[in-house]
């Protein structure tokens, strides 16, 4: 288990107080059966949390194939969500054309700095 997620357990059992802490002992120590179906709930609701592909819209579950694409520079990061291959080719199309148009105008894509 990793040290950070061990940290994060720590602190969440902060808040518990002794008797529900006893409960919590009690129910880990018979096959853990109410902490299994409280993360199995928590990642229905994680894994349904449906965000929509950022070019057709169709919701996007996780763990179904799609992909994500994070780009911009380090101090603006912008990710996109994509559903399909397909997607994610017409997706860098557009940045494609974007950066084209930008390049046409003589727009650059370095930060501002004031003067
Ligand atoms: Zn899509």
């Amino acid at each position: 288990m990793p040290f950070i997620f061990i940290m994060k357990l720590r602190d969440a059992l902060q808040n518990v107080d002794y008797d529900e802490l006893v409960k919590l002992y009690e129910d880990v120590s018979k096959g853990s059966e109410h902490v299994k179906k409280l993360v199995s709930k928590k990642l229905d609701e994680l894994e349904n949390s449906a965000k929509s592909c950022a070019v057709c819209g169709k919701p996007i579950f996780f763990g179904d194939g799609a992909y994500t694409l994070i780009f911009g520079n380090d101090d603006f990061k912008k990710k996109a969500n994509l559903c399909a291959v397909d997607c994610l080719d017409f997706f860098v199309k557009h940045l494609k054309k974007l950066e084209e148009k930008k390049a046409t105008f003589g727009i650059k894509n370095e930060p501002y700095v004031e003067k």
